[in-house]
C-alpha cells in the first residue's frame, strides 16, 4: 500500500473535484436508504386495512425526512388508495434523486481518475526521456511500453472505480446499519452476523486472486514483448519462413497465459455463489426471526420488508468490498514498479552548475578509458586526442574498433569510466547537456527516421526557425533533394511505417540533411555514408566541403574520401589509437591506413568510371 502514497499529490491537486464527488456518493446513497423506510411504512398501512388488524404497538423510529413525510401523509388525512399513490411517488422520485447524484458522482470520481491517468503517462514518458541509453539497453522496450499502459490502467482503477466504491461502501452500509440500528438492535445483530464471514472468505479468495494475476501480469508482459518482436522483426521471419516456428513460440507463451488466466477464472468462480449464500443467509434470518417477533407485533411485517431491502441493497458493495480491495492490490502491484522506474535516476545528469555558454574551441579527449557498464566490453582505452576548432578529422578502424563509442561519449551518452573529455577547456560533465547537444550533430550510424512527413523529419525539433527554404537548402547539400520532388507529396510525402519505403542511402542523406541544418559548431557523421553509392559519396562530401569551412568535424567510416583533406587521420584498434597523421605522413608509415587506401583507391576509381560510363 505504501508505493500507492505516490499518487496521493494527484489526489490533492483533483481535491476539489474530489471532495465534490464525496459528497455526490454520501448523498446518493442518503437518498437510497430513505426508500426501504417508507416502503416499510406502505406495508404496515397495508396491513391496518387487513380485516381484523390491531392498532400499531411501537412506532418505527425514521430517518427524519421519512419521519416528516409520514407525519404529512397522515395529517392530510387522504383515503387509503391516494396515500399508496403519493408513497409510490415518492419511492420513484427518491430514486430519481439517487440517479442524478450517482451520476454526478460518475462524473466526478472517473473523471478525476482519468486526468491523474493523463498526468501519470506524462510524468512516466517525460522520466523516460530522461533517462540514459544505459537504462534502455536494460530495460525491454515491452517492459517500458506495459509500465506506462498496463500498469497506469491498474493504477487508475484505484484513483476511481476502487476509491469510488469504497466511499460508497462505506456511505452505503454507514447508513442503512444506523436505519437498521435504530429500529430493531437484535434483528439487526443477527442480520448482519453473516457479513464478516462473507468478508473473510472473499479476503482469502482474494489473496489467492491476487498471486494468480502477478504471475499473470508477468506472462503478459512476456507475451506482449515476444509479440512485439515478430512484428518489429516481420521481415526477417519472413525471408528465413520461420512463420511457423514464431507461432509456435508464441503458442506456447500464450499457452501458459491461458492456464493461469483460467486458473484464475476457477478461483473467481467461488466469489459469487460465496456471496450469494451468505446474502440468502442474512435474508433468511431476517424472515425467520423477524417472522417470528411479528407473531407478537404485526408492525414488525413492514421492518421485514424493509431489512429484506437492504440486504439486497448491500449484496453489491459487500461483493466490491473482496473486489476494491483486490483492485487496489493490483493497482498497488503496479505502482510500485510505475516507482521503480520513476526513481531510476539518470546515469548522466547535468552537474548542480553547469556553463550555459555556447561551446566553442578544441576537443580534448584526456587519457580516456571507458568500459560499458553491465557487458564489461573495454571499447577505448587510453585515448588522447586533441582536435582543433575547426579541424576536420577522419577515424578509421575495424568494426568493434569503438569508433561509436567515441562519437557517443562526446556527446555524453555514457561519461568515460577514466579521464575526461573538454571543449573548449571545459569539461563536457560541467556543461549543460542541452547545450552541448544541441551545439553537436550526430549522424548515427543506425538511421532513425519518424512516421512523419520528410520536412518534418529533416526539421526535426526546429520547427520554429527552420523554414523550408532551410529545408531544402540543406537536402541539396545532402544530395538528396532531387529525389525527395520525385516522390508524390514532395517534401510533405509520409515516411516510415505509414508512408512510403526509402531505400537505405536515402534515409541516410535524409538524417545527414537533419543534422545539417541544426547549423551545428561540431558534426560527427558516423559511417553514415556507407549505404550511398561512390559517385552519390562524392558529390556529398563535395558538398560538405564548403558547408564544413568553419565547423570542426568528425568523420568516422571504414572507407577513405580520398577527395577530402583531413587535417588529422586516425586510425583505431581495441580502443587505442594505432596511427595518427595527415595522409602523407599515413603513406610513409605504410601501414592500415595506407593499405586501405591503395585498395580502396582502385575499387573507387573503377565504380567512379563505370558511374560516368552509364552518364
Ligand atoms: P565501431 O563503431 O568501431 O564498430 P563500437 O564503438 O560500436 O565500434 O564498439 C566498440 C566495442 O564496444 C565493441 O566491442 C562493441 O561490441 C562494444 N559495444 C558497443 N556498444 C555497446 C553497448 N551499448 N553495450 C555494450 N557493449 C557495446
Ligand atoms: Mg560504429
Amino acid at each position: 500500500m505504501k508505493h500507492l502514497s505516490a499518487i496521493n499529490p494527484y489526489f490533492w491537486k483533483y481535491r476539489n473535484r474530489f471532495f465534490i464527488g464525496i459528497i455526490f456518493v454520501i448523498g446518493a446513497n442518503y437518498f437510497a436508504v430513505l426508500a426501504p423506510q417508507i416502503t416499510g411504512y406502505v406495508v404496515n398501512q397495508v396491513q391496518l386495512h387487513l380485516p381484523g388488524a390491531k392498532p400499531v404497538a411501537s412506532k418505527p423510529a425514521h430517518d427524519w425526512l421519512v419521519s416528516g413525510f409520514i407525519k404529512w401523509v397522515d395529517h392530510s388525512n387522504v383515503d387509503f388508495g391516494t396515500l399508496i399513490a403519493i408513497c409510490s411517488v415518492t419511492i420513484l422520485l427518491l430514486a430519481i434523486i439517487r440517479g442524478v447524484l450517482m451520476f454526478f458522482m460518475r462524473q466526478t470520481i472517473i473523471v478525476m481518475s482519468r486526468h491523474i491517468e493523463f498526468d501519470q503517462k506524462n510524468a512516466i514518458f517525460q522520466q523516460y526521456q530522461k533517462l540514459d541509453t544505459n537504462f534502455y539497453k536494460t530495460n525491454s522496450t515491452g517492459d517500458l511500453m506495459n509500465r506506462m499502459s498496463e500498469d497506469v490502467s491498474r493504477v487508475r482503477m484505484y484513483t476511481g472505480p476502487a476509491i469510488m466504491y469504497l466511499i460508497n461502501l462505506v456511505a452505503l452500509i454507514g447508513f442503512s446499519v444506523v436505519s437498521m440500528l435504530r429500529k430493531d438492535v437484535a434483528l439487526t445483530i443477527y442480520v448482519l452476523a453473516p457479513l464478516p464471514i462473507l468478508a473473510f472468505t472473499i479476503y482469502l479468495v482474494n489473496s489467492i486472486i491476487n498471486k494468480k494475476s502477478e504471475k499473470i501480469q508477468s506472462l503478459l508482459s512476456d507475451l506482449t514483448s515476444n509479440s512485439q518482436e515478430s512484428y518489429s522483426g516481420i521481415r526477417v521471419i519472413k525471408s528465413f519462413v520461420q512463420e511457423k516456428a514464431m507461432l509456435g513460440f508464441f503458442k506456447a507463451n500464450s499457452e501458459a497465459y491461458r492456464e493461469q488466466a483460467v486458473g484464475l477464472a476457477k478461483v473467481e468462480a467461488i466469489y459469487f455463489p460465496s456471496m450469494a449464500l451468505m446474502i440468502g443467509l442474512s435474508t433468511l434470518f431476517t424472515i425467520c426471526i423477524g417472522g417470528i417477533q411479528a407473531l407478537h407485533d404485526t408492525s414488525k411485517l413492514g421492518l421485514i420488508v424493509e431489512f429484506v431491502i437492504y440486504i439486497n441493497m448491500l449484496t453489491f458493495p459487500v461483493s466490491a468490498i473482496g473486489w476494491t480491495a483486490s483492485m487496489i492490490q493490483r493497482a498497488a502491484a503496479s505502482q510500485k514498479r510505475i516507482n521503480e522506474f520513476l526513481h531510476a535516476k539518470p546515469s548522466i545528469e547535468n552537474c548542480s552548475n553547469p556553463s550555459g555558454k555556447p561551446i566553442t574551441g578544441v576537443i580534448d579527449f584526456q587519457n580516456v578509458s571507458f568500459t560499458y557498464p553491465h557487458t564489461g566490453i573495454k571499447a577505448i582505452q587510453r585515448l588522447d586526442l586533441r582536435i582543433e576548432k575547426g579541424e576536420k578529422i577522419l577515424v578509421l578502424g575495424r568494426t568493434g574498433s569503438g569508433k561509436s563509442t567515441i562519437a557517443q561519449l562526446l556527446l555524453r551518452f555514457y561519461d568515460p569510466t577514466i579521464g575526461r573529455i573538454c571543449i573548449g577547456g571545459i569539461d563536457i560533465k560541467d556543461i549543460d547537456t542541452k547545450i552541448l547537444r544541441e551545439q553537436i550533430s550526430y549522424v548515427q550510424q543506425d538511421v532513425f527516421l519518424f512516421s512523419d512527413t520528410v520536412s518534418n523529419n529533416i526539421r526535426f525539433g526546429l520547427s520554429e526557425t527552420a523554414s523550408q527554404e532551410k529545408i531544402e537548402k540543406a537536402a541539396q547539400f545532402s544530395n538528396v533533394h532531387n529525389e525527395i520532388l520525385g516522390f508524390e507529396k514532395g517534401y510533405e510525402t509520409m515516411i516510415g511505417e505509414r508512408g512510403v519505403t526509402l531505400s537505405g542511402g536515402q534515409k541516410q542523406r535524409i538524417s545527414i540533411a537533419r543534422a545539417l541544418i541544426k547549423d551545428p559548431e561540431i558534426i560527427v557523421f558516423d559511417d553514415c555514408l556507407s549505404a550511398v553509392d561512390a559517385k552519390t559519396e562524392y558529390r556529398i562530401l563535395s558538398n560538405l566541403y564548403t558547408y564544413l569551412k568553419d565547423k570542426t568535424a568528425i568523420i568516422i567510416t571504414h572507407r577513405i574520401f580520398s577527395t577530402f583533406r583531413f587535417d588529422k587521420i586516425i586510425v583505431l584498434e581495441n580502443g587505442s589509437i594505432i596511427e595518427m597523421g595527415d595522409h602523407d605522413q599515413l603513406m610513409i608509415k605504410n601501414g592500415y591506413y595506407a593499405e586501405l587506401y591503395r585498395m580502396q583507391l582502385t575499387e573507387q576509381e573503377k565504380e567512379l568510371e563505370e558511374g560516368s560510363a552509364e552518364i
